[in-house]
């Protein structure tokens, strides 16, 4: 499956249309799954998906497909949360009743006319759709998703099946690669590639809207402009980093089979308030992560390593060398190897990879119909530190 992703251009009577559907689901979300949890509490009995269907076809509220799609979600939100409880993680997830503005797209999953879709989107209720599509889609279309960005910007999802996977060839070799601050990328091959340009002016643009918001009064007109425009920024940012990711993934994986990253996780929980930060910490997750889909799509491998010592330890003889952040340049007194601290935290990590340290990523795990990333205010809050020194 592949997912395509088009802005659509609703009309007023549209957006109404569509907000209202949302806001219709998102109700029907909290009601099936206060029956779900009532069930289980009352009678010990676990709801199935085709109990909660039954129950969705008596609700004349919201279209019938779109509101299947509603029982669904609670059927995956159960699974994950379940999955979660089996892996052991500290954040369990039990699923939660979702706020009004918490709900932000209907799914139809049923295409009844695969063959329009492309040229012209047509909707129950809502009617033609206004679409630009951008690029062409592969494959057939199996389901779609409408949804209100938090910039006020509608969108369509299309997930598509067998879709023309793009014929990526790996290259040959192992490397070794850091995320850094001075550099987005430093290789074991010795090559940096740098943050993508205009990312620190929008940073500061960012700064300067989110002291505008928490400048404004609770409820108040200002305040959902103010939200809209840091909205707006946020979505810049997020697309500036998901096209620089993407090309920065395919020149490496061309150039090489297997890849050694640092496990992001496994860095130290020093807090990072700056804001650049936040966004640098948002844009190596998300690398991290999307890494091995492109690697595994062109036959590769990418392995992630502790990245424990990386940074501090020779790459020539082993030694820990103590340096600050502000050391920029490794040099051993142990072996006289002089060169970049970030080249020779990619070596390490490569040797680390070499040994056998690397491990498999774990699949991220996708939440409904979210193909926008994480937001800087959740990567705040991920605490991921910026830089380990020890
Ligand atoms: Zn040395």
């Amino acid at each position: 499956m592949k997912a395509y992703k088009y802005r659509i251009y609703p009309t007023k009577n549209q957006a109404i249309e569509i907000d209202l559907q949302t806001e219709k689901c998102r109700q029907l979300y909290n009601k099936l799954l206060a029956l779900k949890k009532d069930t289980y509490k009352d009678k010990g009995v676990t709801l199935s998906r085709k109990d909660l269907y039954r129950e969705v076809k008596g609700n004349k509220e919201a279209y019938s497909q779109v509101s299947q799609n509603v029982a669904d979600r609670i059927n995956k939100a159960y699974g994950n949360f379940f999955a979660r409880v089996k892996r052991g993680e500290r954040k369990k997830g039990f699923p939660r009743f979702k706020k009004y503005g918490k709900y932000a797209s209907i799914t139809f999953p049923q295409i009844v006319n695969p063959e329009k879709i492309g040229k012209k989107t047509n909707f129950p209720k809502i009617g033609w759709l206004n679409t630009i599509y951008h690029r062409p889609i592969t494959g057939t279309p199996k389901t779609l998703t409408i949804k209100k960005a938090k910039s006020g910007k509608y969108f369509i999802t299309i997930s598509c099946a067998n879709p023309k996977t793009e014929t990526l060839k790996h290259g040959k070799g192992e490397i070794g690669i850091d995320l850094g601050l001075n550099h987005f990328v430093a290789t074991s091959d010795g090559e940096f590639f740098d943050h993508p340009k205009p990312m620190k002016g929008i940073a500061k643009k960012r700064k300067a809207l989110a002291k505008q918001f928490s400048k404004t009064h609770k409820r108040s007109n200002n305040r959902n402009k103010a939200r809209v425009r840091l909205a707006r920024t946020d979505e810049k940012i997020a697309n500036i980093r998901n096209d620089y990711g993407w090309k920065l993934c395919k020149t490496l994986i061309q150039k090489h089979e297997t890849i050694y990253l640092e496990n992001l996780n496994a860095r130290g929980m020093v807090k990072n308030h700056q804001l650049a930060g936040a966004i640098t910490d948002v844009s190596w997750s998300d690398f991290t992560n999307k890494h091995p889909y492109k690697a595994e799509s062109a036959g590769g491998k990418v392995l992630k390593v502790n990245p424990k010592n990386t940074s501090q330890m020779c790459s020539g003889c082993g030694d820990i060398v103590k340096k600050t952040l502000a050391i920029r340049t490794h040099n051993c007194p142990n072996c006289g190897l002089k060169i970049d601290r970030d080249i020779n935290a990619s070596i390490n990590i490569l040797t680390k990879g070499k040994i056998g340290l690397g491990q498999p990523e774990c699949k991220p795990e996708r939440d409904e119909a979210n193909t926008d990333g994480i937001s800087p205010k959740q990567a705040l809050s991920m605490k991921q530190e910026a830089i380990i020194s020890t």
